[in-house]
Order: structure tokens, then sequence, then C-alpha cells
């Protein structure tokens, strides 16, 4: 599943194509996506990209008359395509059965795959960011709002697992299953500990954890963003080196002990119990 670093990924492998040229046309092919795509989508026609953000897991495209939103759900990728009206390049680019939409701006296509079709496109008025989708979500973990502070003042009176609440988006936002275990292993937290209590300077521990995990997703991915100009749709996800994630059974990399492996929240998440308390 693309997790913020993917996304991430995504959106710095699509920016250079898009941004401050004009959308020409938007071809859905398939609209049954998690919501069913509105044809007020077309209301980017004509329009010029100002900027691309991202926002928790979702890729903004902003316009001067309002956003384009896309998220990717549990399988959906993103192609540029280059080359737009040649019909060779079209024969080449015919779409496949998961491609659901396409961006046409000059000298490109963007082309949105998603087997599962969790995935959604809409289109949102100004201001976007009151959107219901993003006005209640939490700061973004690499960000000056997101501290160890901040975490331990959230967490006050709640008797949650830690690894539940620092997957809560309206907590922290980005914090995936992966890197959830991930971060709790390097800040020696144990994943079941409940959230208020631990102190404010183990909460400093996990947000600077939190921040490595993801920091160091990103420039993996960085190298693999070539990707988003080939034609076999080879997706922008790239393989992590994990600590502790996936190990079950395998020894830790600062004990030697076996690493364990437990539901927690319907999620399966991983640990060591000499290194995490
Ligand atoms: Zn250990």
């Amino acid at each position: 599943m693309p997790e913020l670093p993917e996304v991430e990924t995504t959106l710095r492998g699509i920016e250079p194509w898009l941004v401050n040229r004009t959308i020409r046309a938007i071809e859905v092919r398939d609209s049954r996506l998690r919501w069913p795509v509105p044809d007020a989508v077309g209301k980017a026609v004509g329009q010029q990209v100002l900027s691309l953000q991202r926002r928790a897991k979702y890729m903004l495209i902003n316009l001067a008359n309002g956003c384009l939103l896309i998220h990717l759900g549990m399988s959906g990728s993103m192609r540029v395509l280059a080359g737009d009206t040649d019909q060779h390049e079209q024969e080449k680019h015919a779409p496949g059965k998961h491609d659901h939409f396409d961006i046409l701006v000059d000298g490109c296509t963007i082309r949105f795959n998603d087997p599962r079709r969790f995935g959604c496109f809409l289109w949102l008025e100004n201001p976007a960011m009151e959107h219901p989708l993003l006005a209640a979500l939490g700061p973004e973990p690499l960000s000056d709002e997101f501290s160890g502070k901040y975490l331990y003042q959230r967490s006050q009176g709640r008797k949650l697992a830690v690894k539940n609440f620092i997957m809560d988006g309206k907590v922290v936002v980005g914090v995936g299953n992966i890197y959830a275990s991930e971060a709790l292993y390097m800040a020696g937290i144990h994943p079941l500990r409940a959230a208020g209590k631990i102190s404010i300077a183990r909460y400093e521990g996990l947000e600077s954890a939190i921040r490595d995990v993801l920091a160091r997703a990103i420039r993996q991915g960085g190298t693999t963003l070539r990707d988003f100009t080939s034609s076999d749709g080879s997706p922008g996800y790239f393989a992590q080196e994990l600590l502790v994630y996936g190990r079950a059974g395998q020894d830790c990399f600062q004990c030697g002990a076996k690493i364990r492996q437990k539901v927690i929240g319907q999620r399966s998440s991983y640990y060591c119990i000499n290194c995490q308390h």
C-alpha cells in the first residue's frame, strides 16, 4: 500500500510535468473509484497548474479556480507518458484495464492506475484545506508543528496503545503501519504501551524516529524517480531496508533476541521485547 513516502515520491515525480502547464483534457475511463469521480473534475480543463502539494496521503493539484485531489488508495500508482498527439505514441500508450483516468497537459499524459480502486479523484472548491477530507487532519510529521511535546500533550489521559495513537491521522498524518513499527523500535518503545504513560523525553525520541524513518524512505524513493517517465507501468514504490517490520522470528539487530509479531488494532506489529519497553 502506498504510504506517505511513496505519495511524496509520486508527487515529486509528476510535479515537473504539471507545474505551469495548462490542463488540456481529463479522460475518465472508469469513474468507480472509492467515491464516484465527479463531472466537476472537468472544471480543471483550460486551467494552468499553479502548484502541487501533499497533505497526508492526498495529492493536491492547485489551480486558480479550485483543486484536483488524488489519493492512491491501496494499490494506486501514477506515471508520466511523454508525448501526446503523435499517433505512434498513442498506440504505444493504449490504456490498460486498470488505467482509470488520464490528465492531459502539453507534452505528456499523467495516467492513474489502480487495480483495487480504493483511490480517489475529486474536485475541491477553494479553500481546499477546508474540505471535510482535509480539515480535521493532524500535523504533517516532517513539519515544525510536529514535536515530542505535541505528542505528549495529545496523549495525556489516553489509554490506547501508543502504536494506534501515532497511526491516528487526527494526531499526526502519514505514519502508516510499517513506519509506526519501525519508529517505535528505533525509539525503544513497546507498541502496546499506553499512550498516556510515556514521558515527554521518550516522545521526543519517538518524534525524531518518525522523522528519520520517513525522511530515509523519501530519500530512497528519490532514486526511483526515473521510473515515472517509463511506460512499462512500474510504480514508484520501493523496497526499503527495514529494521523490524516483517522480521518475525529473525534476530533483533540490537540484541539478537527473536523479533515478535502481534496483531494490534487489526494490523501486524513487530517488536523486540528486550529493546522495547
Ligand atoms: Zn532487541
